[in-house]
Parts: C-alpha cells; structure tokens; sequence
C-alpha cells in the first residue's frame, strides 16, 4: 500500500528505530512509548487490522507473538509484559496496518483502560 505509515518504516522511505527485521516481520521502537520498553512488531504485508486477518495469516500471526516473546526475553522482562492488538477506533487504532504492542518494564492494570 502506498499512503501507510508502517508500509513506509518496512519499506525504509521512513526512519524508525528498528529492533528486529526478517523478510516476513519488522520491529521498530514506538515514538511515543507507554511503557519503558514498547516495541510495535508488525508484517511487511499490509494488512489494516486482526479483523481483515485471513486463514493464510495465521502463519504470521503467530510469528508476531514469538517475535514479541524473543524480544521480552533479549529484554529481560521476566516480570512480564503485555501484548496487544488494537482493533478498531473504538479500542484505540490509530494506525491501520496491523502492529502487535509489546510493553514492558512496568507494571499493568487489569482491567486495561
Ligand atoms: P495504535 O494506536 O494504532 O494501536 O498504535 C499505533 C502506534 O504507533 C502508537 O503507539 C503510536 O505512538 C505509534 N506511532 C505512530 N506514528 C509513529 C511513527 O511515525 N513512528 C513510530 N515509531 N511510531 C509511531
Ligand atoms: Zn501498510
């Protein structure tokens, strides 16, 4: 997709501090981070939410989240951390390029707000 912020940063035309890259995945450090560690892990295939996720995404879907887990551990956060879809205005998606939340080096409230 050409207008998305995140195709950009996978593409490079926009910098960001990346954290981890393959030829499936990016990682990149969230600019405005809500957590002492917030990483945004996401596909280079543009995909605008979990809700337009298919059955062939459920590979990378699950990449993700082992991505988010290899990152905790190099961090160290053995407390525990959070990850997190957004999906929709309504819960908080403000970027519509799928991006799993990895948060961590603090402490979480359940409920979440
Ligand atoms: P969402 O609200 O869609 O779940 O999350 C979008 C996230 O992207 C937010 O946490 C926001 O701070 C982050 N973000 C928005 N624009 C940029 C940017 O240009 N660079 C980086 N690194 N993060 C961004
Ligand atoms: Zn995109």
């Amino acid at each position: 997709m050409t207008d998305c912020l995140f195709c950009k940063i996978s593409q490079k035309q926009i910098p960001a501090k990346l954290v981890y890259e393959d030829p499936e995945i990016f990682a990149f450090e969230d600019i405005q981070p809500q957590a002492p560690n917030h990483i945004l892990i996401c596909p280079r295939k543009h995909v605008a939410s979990l809700t337009e996720a298919t059955a062939e995404d459920a590979s990378m879907l699950g990449h993700l989240h082992l991505v988010a887990a290899k990152l905790a551990k190099e961090r160290k956060l053995t407390a525990g951390y959070r990850t997190v879809f957004n999906n929709g205005p309504g819960a908080g998606q403000s970027v519509f390029h799928l991006h799993l939340h990895l948060l961590g080096g603090r402490d979480f409230r359940w409920p979440p707000g």
